[in-house]
C-alpha cells in the first residue's frame, strides 16, 4: 500500500506525514489493520525500540473540581462515585509513589484537580517532591496542576520538576463543546509556559468524545507544533454520572488506528497511550505496544486499571521491555533539542517563543542512538456496539491506593 510505505519512509527518517495522509491513516479497513500496525511499529522501533516507559499516576487531591470539563469524572456538579480527597501530605504522597517505582515506574506523574495551583499548592507540591526525591533521587517527576500562573513553571522546575502535563484535549474547533470554564488558548499557554521554564512537554488528547476525523489530526499536528515532548493518549472513560456516560464511540481497531495516526506524526516523540486503555483496547492491547513506547502502570486517577504484573507480564510476553531508570526516553537529536531549550530558558528566552520545536528531555541517563532500522496499505465501521448504553462493567472506580488505606497497584 502506497500509503503505508510512504508513512514509513518519512517515519524512519523522522518526518512528519501530511494532514491528508493522517487522515487516511484513520480511514483504513480492518482489513488493512494489521499492515497498519506493521508500518507504524516500525516508525516506533527506529527511535523507541523495544522499550516501554512506565509511567505511575499519584492524585494528590481527588474530586471536587470547580471547572466543568464533560469528559471529567472530578468536574463540578459530577455525580461519579469517585473517591474525593484534598491535599496528600508528602509522606503519603512518597510512600504511593514508592509502590510505582518498586513496580518498575521511572516516571512519577503527580496530579491535582482544580483550575489551577496557588501558589501554597506550588509549596506543598515542592514538599512532595522533595519526599519522593529522598527516597528515588532518580525517578522523574511530572505535575499535573491545572493551568499556571506566571512563575508557577520556573519555581516547579526549581524545585526538581522534570515536566509539567497539561492536555490540549481535543481540537481548537470543538474545545469550547467539552469545556466552558477555561479556553483552548488557555491551555496551549500553559503548555508554553510550562516549556519555556525548561520543564519537558507532556501534552496529549482525548478521543471517543464525539469528534471527527479532523479534530483528531487537528488536535496531534497541534501538539506536534508545540513541542510536546510526550503525547499521552487517552480513550474516553465514559464515567457514569458525567454528561459523556453514554459516548462509547471507540472500538480495539479504532484506537489502534488513532495509535498509528499519532505515531506518524510524531515518530520520535513518547507516544503514551494513557486512560482507557484496558476498557478501549481490551485484549488489543499488546498491539497498541507496537505503536506506543509508553503506558502507565497499575491504575489511573479515579479508575482502576489491569494489575501491575499483568501490564508487566503483557510487556514481557509481546517481547517488549520496561525501560531502566538509566536509559533516556526520547532520541539523540530531541535530547539535543531539549538541551537548547533548558540553555534558551535559562537565559530568559522562551523556548517556544524562539522557535525551538523540542523540549526537555529526561534528566539522568544517556541518550539512545535510534534503533536499527527496518526496511518497509477506506473507514470500517467503528462505532461500538455498546454505543449509548452505560458500562459499569468496563468502568471500576479506583477505591484503593492514594487516599485510602489499601494498597496502591503497581
Ligand atoms: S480541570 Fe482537570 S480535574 Fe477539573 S474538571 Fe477539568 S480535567 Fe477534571
Amino acid at each position: 500500500m502506497d500509503l503505508l510505505d510512504t508513512l514509513t519512509a518519512k517515519g524512519l527518517r523522522g518526518e512528519v506525514p501530511t494532514r491528508e495522509e493522517a487522515l487516511a491513516v484513520l480511514a483504513t479497513t480492518d482489513d488493512e489493520l494489521l499492515d497498519v500496525v506493521a508500518a507504524a511499529g516500525k516508525v516506533r522501533r527506529r527511535w523507541f525500540g523495544r522499550r516501554v516507559k512506565l509511567n505511575y499516576l499519584v492524585n494528590l487531591k481527588s474530586g471536587l473540581c470547580p471547572e466543568d470539563c464533560n469528559y471529567c469524572s472530578q468536574r463540578l456538579g459530577s455525580k461519579a462515585e469517585i473517591l474525593k480527597y484534598t491535599w496528600l501530605k508528602p509522606d503519603q504522597a512518597a510512600e504511593a509513589a514508592r509502590a510505582g517505582v518498586a513496580g518498575g515506574a521511572k516516571r512519577v506523574c503527580l496530579v491535582a484537580s482544580g483550575r489551577g495551583p496557588t501558589d501554597r499548592d506550588i509549596d506543598r507540591v515542592t514538599d512532595t517532591m522533595a519526599a519522593i526525591q529522598e527516597a528515588d533521587p532518580e525517578v522523574e517527576i511530572c505535575v499535573c496542576l491545572g493551568l499556571l500562573s506566571d512563575n508557577q513553571a520556573e519555581r516547579l522546575k526549581a524545585a526538581g520538576a522534570d515536566a509539567y502535563n497539561h492536555n490540549l484535549n481535543t481540537s481548537e474547533n470543538t474545545y469550547g463543546d467539552i469545556t466552558t470554564t477555561h479556553t483552548y488558548a488557555d491551555r496551549v499557554d500553559t503548555v508554553k509556559k510550562a516549556h519555556g521554564a525548561g520543564l519537558s512537554a507532556c501534552s496529549g488528547l482525548i478521543a471517543g468524545m464525539g469528534e471527527s476525523d479532523e479534530d483528531l489530526v487537528d488536535v496531534v499536528f497541534a501538539l506536534r507544533e508545540l513541542g510536546s515532548d510526550s503525547v499521552p493518549v487517552n480513550f474516553l472513560i465514559p464515567f457514569e454520572g458525567t454528561p459523556l456516560a453514554k459516548e462509547w464511540n471507540l472500538t480495539p481497531q479504532r484506537c489502534l488506528r488513532i495509535l498509528a495516526m499519532v505515531r506518524f506524526v510524531n515518530p520520535d516523540t513518547e507516544v503514551r497511550i494513557a486512560g482507557g486503555r484496558e476498557v478501549h483496547l481490551r485484549s488489543m492491547q499488546p498491539l497498541g505496544l507496537h505503536l506506543a513506547n509508553s503506558i502507565f502502570l497499575g491504575d489511573y486517577l479515579t479508575s482502576e486499571g489491569q494489575a501491575g504484573q499483568t501490564d508487566l507480564d503483557m510487556i514481557k510476553d509481546a517481547g517488549f521491555e520496561v525501560e531502566g531508570a538509566g536509559e533516556a526516553t526520547l532520541p539523540r537529536h530531541r535530547a539535543d533539542v531539549a538541551a537548547a531549550s533548558s540553555a534558551a530558558s535559562a537565559c530568559g528566552t522562551a523556548a517556544s517563543a524562539c522557535g525551538s520545536g523540542g523540549g526537555c528531555g529526561p534528566c539522568g541517563g544517556h541518550a539512545h542512538a535510534p534503533a536499527s532500522e527496518d526496511t518497509p496499505a477506506s473507514a470500517a465501521e467503528d462505532t461500538d456496539a455498546s454505543d449509548g448504553e452505560l458500562r459499569s462493567d468496563l468502568v471500576k472506580v479506583r477505591l484503593r491506593g492514594a487516599g485510602t488505606e489499601l494498597a496502591p497497584n503497581a
